[in-house]
């Protein structure tokens, strides 16, 4: 018996599920090369947020109604196991009226119908364009979880065996698995999400799972460019990114990437490729390091607040960064960066933490005399690429005015700058570093 061949993980963004034909003719592209295929996709556009709003109060009954209807006129021609899960998704929602305060695996199991929805929706639309798919549900085929409902992170190492017997006997059978992104299984057993932008993560780790021979997160227009168009217009793709350097843009804030993707496929070799399913020619590769490759991007996170703690004497106080961030974390602040000197410590965070952050360092402005200042209004931008460092004599003054603060690795280097200048920077910065093509 000839080894079957490693599959391609195709995954799907909810925009990209407008144009049904474009991914049939995308998988028949691949599957034409007697590649095997495995589909993940994303809830169709704008139903995730139909559903975050169905869970946000005040929960009524009209408003839920409107909101099933609107979802209902989303995946027109749903067959009959996709509309059971419109009934299911209007009986979860009578639930949620019922339930006073916030049940996190309630939501999940609500945030999940989406996805449910949309590969029963997208299987039958393939099926018309002669590309049968057969819809799986990650929970079903057991992608495992932990119990961290609304931002769980998925266990390899369980997942394995259910989910490469579940697609190989499907592939086998010369099926195309059309799988839910988002989501799968606590081991509690329950329905439990990845966070908003999770498909990518889902699709990823189903491709490390399957030793895929490569993993395509097909977005609707776009790849990873050089920063955000919104910000700067003349931002372009980048063609290649190590992981290295994709994870650290996620986790910047491009929120083309979910912050989780890049780490399954790292750890198990697995090349990802971004591109537009509108241009064939905007594609990021994700791999290993190439040494001579200069590549640059941009993010910027914001609206943050930086907060300055003061420290009489700091140098001479062993532990008051530990002390600090010991506190902090038993009041459940998050860090988005520290930036220390001798005696100062700027502590940047998102703005709703500003008020349990104070409460949290009450102690050390007390009895270590220590003065908190702020918060001030700021954002970060950073600047992401091996050897980045080479490139800090090239960055303008301008930009560097009035910085708040500045921390820097071989790979990424990020400016905290007031608020109101974070665009401004952005824009230098990216000329400065990328500067236009000439034409
Ligand atoms: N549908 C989910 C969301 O919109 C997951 C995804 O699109 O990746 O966040
Ligand atoms: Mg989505």
């Amino acid at each position: 018996m000839t080894r079957a061949r490693a599959p391609v993980v195709l995954k799907f963004g909810g925009a990209s599920l407008e144009d049904p034909g474009r991914v049939a003719a995308d998988i028949r592209a691949i599957e034409a090369a007697g590649v095997p295929v495995v589909v993940v996709a994303s809830a169709r556009d704008g139903v995730t947020d139909l559903l975050t709003d169905a869970l946000q109060r005040p929960r009524s009954r009209p408003r839920h109604r409107a909101i099933l209807e609107e979802i209902e006129r989303r995946h027109p021609g749903l067959p009959l196991a996709g509309r059971r899960h419109l009934h299911r998704l209007a009986r979860l929602l009578s639930e949620v009226e019922r339930t006073p305060g916030r049940d996190a695996p309630l939501a999940d199991r609500v945030l999940s119908q989406g996805e449910r929805l949309a590969v029963h929706w997208l299987s039958a639309r393939l099926g018309e364009l002669g590309v049968p798919g057969t819809p799986v549900e990650a929970d079903h085929l057991g992608l495992i979880t932990d119990n961290a409902y609304g931002a769980s992170c998925i266990l390899l190492d369980r997942s394995g065996p259910a989910v490469r017997r579940g697609l190989h006997r499907l592939l086998a059978r010369g099926r195309l698995p059309v799988v839910t992104g988002y989501f799968g299984r606590s081991l509690e057993g329950r329905v439990a999400t990845l966070g908003r932008g999770g498909s990518d993560y889902a699709a990823a780790a189903i491709g490390a799972l399957l030793g895929a021979s490569r993993v395509e997160l097909v977005k609707r227009h776009v790849a990873v460019l050089s920063a955000d168009p919104r910000e700067v217009a003349d931002a372009r793709p980048i063609p290649e990114l190590s992981y290295e350097e994709a994870e650290e843009l996620a986790q910047f804030g491009a929120r083309v990437l979910h912050p989780l993707t890049i780490e399954p496929a790292r750890a198990h070799g697995i090349t990802l490729r971004v591109r537009s399913l509108d241009d064939p020619a905007v594609v990021t590769t994700i791999s290993p390091p190439r040494p001579g490759r200069r590549n640059r991007a941009l993010t910027i996170l914001r609206p943050l607040r930086l907060l300055r703690l003061r420290v009489p004497g700091g140098r001479q106080r062993p532990g008051i960064v530990a002390e600090v961030s010991e506190r902090l974390s038993a009041h459940r602040v998050n860090l988005v960066q520290l930036y220390t000197s001798s005696a100062l410590l700027c502590l940047v965070l998102d703005p709703h933490q500003v008020v349990p952050a104070i409460r949290a360092l009450a102690p050390v402005t007390r009895d270590a005399a220590a003065m908190l200042d702020g918060p001030y209004r700021v954002a970060i931008v950073t600047a992401i690429g091996d050897g980045v460092l080479d490139d800090l004599a090239t960055i303008p003054e301008s930009v560097v005015a009035g910085a708040e603060g500045f921390s820097a690795t071989p790979r990424a280097l990020s400016i905290a700058v007031p608020l109101a200048r974070g665009s401004r920077v952005l824009r230098e910065l990216h000329r400065a570093l990328i500067p236009p093509e000439p034409t």
